[in-house]
């Protein structure tokens, strides 16, 4: 299993430190063998954890260069970042994020073996026309992106889920995720309204393999009780 906590613009340096305090010594001390990754605000990454992956929620295609208010890979280097967030909705659909940009950023950062969590995921608008219209607004996010690079995980986020305490239901999720399953082997998370009392329940489903976290995941403890779940899962 594989669980990811994005805490997007939320969290200072000290509280981020206090954060990852809590879930190194969780994962130590159960012994956990799941994958945790978590994306901290740009301030907080200068982090080193033996058992915790640290990415970055975003980056700007380039080694350096004048693109100001942007993060580049000479940055991301000296932090020892090797993991990034893709494709998310809210930059999708609040920061104007096209398709093209996205597809840049996807194949500089594979050209530079990062790992890479790739956001896929419909508006509600789309999802309210079927089926066979959703999966392929999905399919046109997958527009410009190797689904062949070894260090790709996708997430699965319906827009309309993210923040909301909304989510589809566990056959509409199945749903989507076997559909991606047919196009890849990656590995596929659920992104969207996850909390304590749903995500054991989301990662036991056919073709989840884990979870992405934003609201419940920066609470500490909670995050720490849905990793227990995974590893109750033993999936
Ligand atoms: C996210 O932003 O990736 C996310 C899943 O958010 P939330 O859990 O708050 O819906």
């Amino acid at each position: 299993m594989i669980l990811a906590a994005n805490f997007k613009a939320n969290k200072t340096r000290q509280e981020t430190q206090a954060y990852m305090a809590v879930v190194e010594s969780f994962v130590s001390a159960n012994a956990i063998e799941d994958t945790i990754i978590t994306f901290p605000p740009f301030t907080a990454l200068e982090h080193t954890s033996r058992n915790v992956l640290i990415g970055v929620q975003n980056g700007y295609p380039v080694q350096n260069g004048a693109f100001t208010g942007e993060i580049a890979l000479e940055q991301l280097e000296e932090f020892g970042i090797k993991t990034i967030l893709i494709g998310h909705s809210e930059r999708r659909h609040i920061l104007g994020e096209t398709q093209e940009q996205i597809a840049a950023k996807y194949r500089f950062f594979a050209d530079q073996g990062f790992a890479i969590v790739y956001c896929v995921g419909e508006p509600l608008s789309v999802r309210q026309q079927g089926e066979e219209v959703l999966l392929s607004y999905i399919d046109a996010q997958f527009e410009g992106i190797d689904l062949s690079y070894l260090d790709l995980i996708i997430a699965y986020e319906p827009v309309w889920a993210i923040g909301t305490g909304l989510t589809p239901t566990n056959e509409q999720i199945e749903a989507v995720h076997s559909a991606l399953r047919r196009k890849t082997t990656a590995p596929l998370l659920y992104g969207g309204s996850v909390k304590v009392n749903n995500a054991g329940e989301i990662m036991a489903l056919t073709n989840v393999d884990g979870v992405l976290v934003g609201s419940a995941a920066l609470s500490a403890s909670d995050f720490c009780e849905m990793i227990a779940q995974a590893a109750e899962l033993k999936k």
